[in-house]
């Protein structure tokens, strides 16, 4: 435990009710998706970058860690504090700072929930397309620091090709800028990058310089039901190969459909064992004939029935199905594991296979859903923890589906980060050398490694990789 001096200082720095001690309070910031279990010392809420700074001092000072944390929707335990210490919420830098029409940027503070964002820069025809499905409760900020994707991510790319610049407080608890409100900028290292998915152990980022685009006129949805997942599989490709890029391109394999069955209600057909969800935007005569193509291209792959969303609410309708899919297998099965590998997209129908193969090898049930027009496939290992072995056999699958992605071309991780959940991995995809290059830069910047220790790397906060 902190001492009544240290808690004493902190409340100095950010004010008394932005500090809390209570038990209660602790447990809310001790887990995120991942469900692992830390509790901090105690949880801080500054309100500025220089308080922030004063805690890092603080904290460099007294050897205390400290774990950055804006939601805790993180699927890799990106924010828990793995060794007690200090929680630090962005939860109250929530401005929306600037839009700027005649720049086409945005300037915000890290604690913007996405969703709200979305939503403001759409008011002005603006577009922020960076979508995770946690878009209702994430934080740019954390989006930054996992450079998180989604949907229509394989259209428009993910959170980093939209970050212009940053600010932010660094491990010893100084205030740097990265990037700036410029389209170009070649003038040092490129920090801003680097930055950019490092999952809050570099820095902690305090505003962020977001590049916008004019929304697109119209976009239509249609959710397409197949006999078989090599059918969708093969789809995808098929899609990208007659040179379209959709702006998402999600699936779901014939368990999840059968999950979000069991927990929603949803009402398809029997012989359904995929879906794609494909949804395209521009202006509206580009648009009818981009879905034609696109039902004309797929016709032979086993589609079983076509939905083609006429409305805002049609479509959106369609996409809660991909969003309830989460919470639907959880529901279903709370002991899962979510891991978010990524292969070259023509690949996607191999790597399918490949799961299947591990599955039945390991005799664990798996469930695949995500974002295929990116190759990035959330492959979900269910067990129940409680039945003796079952762990033991979801990690050894879990290892296999990453060496298979990696055999592909693929990496572990398309968007969730590496956190505790995959830092024992880390070896399988970095090579020693190329580690040791990320680690000197940590150790060059947190020299007395206070900033989320044991992340992405092992080490004595976390030694044996996947914490509780
Ligand atoms: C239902 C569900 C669906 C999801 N879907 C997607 C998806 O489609 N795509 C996707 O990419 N992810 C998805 N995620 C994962 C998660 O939502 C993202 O990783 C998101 O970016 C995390 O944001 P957060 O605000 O919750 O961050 P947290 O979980 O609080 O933190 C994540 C990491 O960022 C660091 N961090 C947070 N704020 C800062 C800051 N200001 N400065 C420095 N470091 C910081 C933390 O230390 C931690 O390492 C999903 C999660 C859930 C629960």
């Amino acid at each position: 435990m902190l001492s009544e001096q240290i808690i004493s200082e902190l409340k100095s720095i950010v004010g008394k009710h932005n500090v809390t001690t209570e038990k209660a309070d602790r447990i809310c910031y001790s887990y995120d998706a991942t469900q692992k279990s830390f509790l901090p010392d105690v949880v801080v809420h500054p309100g500025t970058a220089p308080e922030i700074c004063d805690i890092l001092k603080l904290a460099n000072r007294e050897r205390i860690p400290v774990f950055p944390r804006g939601a805790g929707s993180g699927f890799s335990g990106g924010s828990l504090p793995t060794r007690g210490g200090i929680v630090l919420c962005t939860e109250r830098l929530d401005r929306i700072l600037e839009i700027d029409e005649d720049n086409l940027i945005a300037t915000v503070e890290p604690g913007v929930v996405t969703e709200q964002f979305q939503k403001e820069v759409e008011k002005r025809g603006l577009f922020y397309p960076p979508d995770p499905a946690s878009l209702k409760f994430s934080t740019l900020g954390g989006n930054v620091a996992e450079c998180a994707g989604g949907p229509r991510c394989v259209k428009y790319g993910v959170t980093k090709d939209f970050i212009l610049g940053l600010e932010v407080v660094t491990p010893t608890g100084d205030i740097i800028t990265t990037g700036g409100p410029t389209m170009k900028g070649v003038v040092g290292y490129d920090l801003t990058k680097l930055l950019c998915g490092s999952e809050g152990t570099l820095g902690i980022i305090t505003r962020i310089v977001i590049k916008l685009l004019p929304l697109p006129e119209a976009k239509q949805t249609m959710l397409v039901l197949f006999d078989s997942i090599d059918g969708a599989a093969q789809a995808v490709s098929a899609i990208i190969r007659g040179k379209i890029i959709p702006t998402t391109l999600e699936f779901m394999d014939g368990r999840t459909i059968d999950c979000v069955r069991q927990a929603t209600g949803l009402e398809v057909p029997e012989e359904a064992r995929a879906v794609l969800i494909i949804e395209v935007d521009g202006d509206r005569e580009f648009l009818d004939k981009q879905v034609a193509r696109i039902a004309e291209i797929i016709r032979p792959l086993g589609v079983v029935e076509t939905r083609v969303a006429t409305t805002s609410e049609e479509s959106e309708a369609l996409w809660q199905i991909r969003r309830s899919v989460s919470a639907s297998l959880r529901k279903v099965n709370p002991d899962k594991f979510n891991e978010d590998i990524c292969v070259p997209r023509s690949k996607v129908p191999e790597m399918i296979r490949k799961v299947d193969a591990i599955a039945e090898r390991h005799g664990v049930a798996i469930v695949n859903f995500g974002h295929a027009g990116d190759g990035n496939i959330h492959v979900n290992i269910m067990i129940d923890k409680k039945i003796p072995g079952e762990l033991e056999k979801a990690e050894k699958a879990i290892e296999d589906v990453f060496k298979g992605a990696l055999e592909l071309g693929g990496t572990m991780s398309g968007e969730h980060g590496v956190g505790i959940a995959k830092a024992a991995y880390i070896p399988l995809e970095i090579t020693p050398l190329a580690a040791e290059y990320m680690k000197s830069i940590k150790r060059a910047l947190d020299p007395n490694n206070i900033l989320n220790p044991g992340k992405i790397f092992l080490d004595e906060a976390n030694p044996a990789g996947r914490g509780e």
